[in-house]
């Protein structure tokens, strides 16, 4: 398979010579992508390209910046087979998966294409004559977007899309080892006119590229999905320079089972949770909290999942969980199964995890809601089970880590759910759900660590991160 080069995009020029090879974490002998490692100088150019084009891009009516979307999503779908595959080659997801991701990749563009026509404000009544008073949605300018690598092309989607739909002039960091997937959806914006300077694309390294985006002023807004520490990293940094700031960070998602539940209906909406995306998702499911009654059968049915689960190459049919995305990823895994197994608890698996990155599911049990296995995103195929004696305790449960993305409950009990979903402390709750999987015209966010909580993305919504409210007060000039 060929060996896509990536250089960045500044102005209207690739530029950069591909140095940093990405290996296929399925097939060693695969070199996916070679990318073009990027500096501080990078970034100013980028940032002295953007500066130069965001007036007119402002301009330019909102309906046209739209369309140059629609094009994107036409052109990203003709090739959408080919950007799956090396998508699955690079992050390791199924093809299946990769697909999926894709084509939500081309519905963001489609949706936010759309969004050109109806971004606008609210009218009041004036108090003074025939006045008039209504709101305007201003850009911001220009906007760094820095991205994580386990949703490589619909993450830099449903950032981009809505900033250069609002008018403003982006920077795109992606996340150095999915450079790949980003750079398909950055050519797809370019052929389609996206005018020179609007878009860039930096690579390189996070605590260079993405630093230096960081601290420059011209940024005047910075969106970034990632870890918490990094997004903690930053948050300071941005908040001093009062840089509009939205970060998307981790998750350590509760599913709740309760008593009532179908067993095998409950494992198999924790097994897509958790084992899916090989467990690599901010909303994966890395907690089962389960009542007495139901925790037997549950556990043996959830086990019995692990088992269509195995890991394998992504790009053969039937593989249902793709390998782990690095070896540094693999031993993070390992670690904390081990660290769950010296403070007693019992990790369960059918496969041996020393065996690289085909890392088989493992369901850890006997756990403590404190233990770190039931406290720290472990952001792999890994699930720790807590028993929890009753709907009150499986609430404090869920809400008893530092973080606040998502949480699912699975029970017939329509009072039960709706308890639930009124009171848990996450920004998405899924009732008969997996917790991961989103729409993407809703809103998407995290409350306490998951997130700054300011500005949720997706969705309309998604367009006042980008945008600022002006008020104006309009009356005739006859007016005394
Ligand atoms: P990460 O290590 O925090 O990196 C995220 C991005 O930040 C990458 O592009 C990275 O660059 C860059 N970066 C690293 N250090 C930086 C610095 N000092 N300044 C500026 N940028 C810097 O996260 P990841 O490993 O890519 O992704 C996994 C994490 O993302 C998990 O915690 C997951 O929960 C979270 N996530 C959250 C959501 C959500 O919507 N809530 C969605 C998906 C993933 P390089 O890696 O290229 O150096
Ligand atoms: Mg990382």
């Amino acid at each position: 398979m060929d060996t896509l080069e990536i250089r960045h995009l500044v102005g209207t020029t690739w530029e950069g010579d591909p140095a940093l090879e990405r290996i296929n974490p399925a097939r060693p002998d695969d070199v996916v992508t070679i990318s073009a490692v990027g500096d501080a100088k990078t970034v100013d150019r980028a940032l002295d390209a953007a500066d130069a084009a965001w007036q007119e891009w402002r301009a330019t009516p909102a309906p046209v910046r739209g369309e140059i979307l629609l094009r994107a999503a036409d052109l990203l779908e003709r090739r959408s087979d080919e950007v799956a595959v090396d998508l699955t080659r690079e992050e390791g997801k199924t093809l299946s998966e990769a697909t999926g991701e894709v084509r939500r990749a081309i519905a963001v563009l489609r949706f936010f294409g759309g969004e050109g026509w109806r971004i606008g404000g609210s009218t009041y009544p004036s108090s003074v004559g025939d006045g008039l008073i209504y709101t305007r949605r201003e850009p911001v300018g220009i906007v760094a977007a820095i991205t994580p690598w386990n949703f490589p092309i619909a993450i830099p989607a449903w950032k981009i899309a809505p900033a250069l739909v609002a008018g403003n002039a982006v920077v795109l960091k992606p996340a150095q080892i999915t450079a790949g997937s980003a750079w398909h959806l950055v050519s797809s914006l370019l052929e389609a006119g996206i005018p020179p300077g609007v878009l860039s694309l930096v690579n390189g390294p996070g605590s260079v590229v993405g630093n230096a985006l960081v601290g420059d002023p011209r940024v005047a807004a910075v969106t970034f999905t990632g870890s918490v520490a990094v997004g903690k990293a930053i948050f300071g940094r941005l908040a001093a320079r009062r840089a509009r700031t939205q970060l998307e960070m981790g998750g350590k998602n509760a599913l709740v089972v309760l008593d009532d539940a179908d067993p095998a209906t409950a494992a198999r909406i924790a097994a897509i949770g958790g084992f899916g995306l090989t467990g690599q998702a901010c909303t994966a499911t890395s907690r089962v909290i389960c009542t007495p009654k139901v925790k037997p059968a549950f556990l043996e049915a959830f086990v019995e999942e692990t088992g269509r689960y195995q890991p394998g190459d992504g790009l053969n049919a039937g593989v249902l969980m793709g390998p782990v995305v690095s070896q540094d990823q693999a031993s993070s895994n390992r670690s904390y199964v081990e660290a769950a197994r010296a403070v007693g608890s019992t990790p369960i698996t059918r496969g041996d995890i020393e065996s690289g990155l085909f890392q088989p599911p493992v369901i850890v049990t006997d756990v403590g809601v404190d233990d770190r296995i039931a406290q720290e995103e472990v952001f792999g195929p890994v699930v720790a089970v807590i028993e929890a004696a009753d709907l009150d305790e499986a609430l404090a449960f869920t809400d008893a880590t530092s973080y606040g993305l998502a949480a699912g409950i699975v029970t017939n009990d329509l009072r039960a759910a709706q308890r639930f979903a009124n009171e848990v402390q996450a920004g998405v709750v899924k009732v008969n759900e997996a917790t991961s999987g989103v729409a993407l015209n809703v809103p998407f966010g995290g409350v306490k660590d998951s997130s700054t909580n300011t500005f949720r993305e997706q969705g309309s919504g998604a367009i006042d991160f980008f945008t600022w409210s002006k008020s104006v007060y309009l009356t005739p000039p006859s007016w005394s």
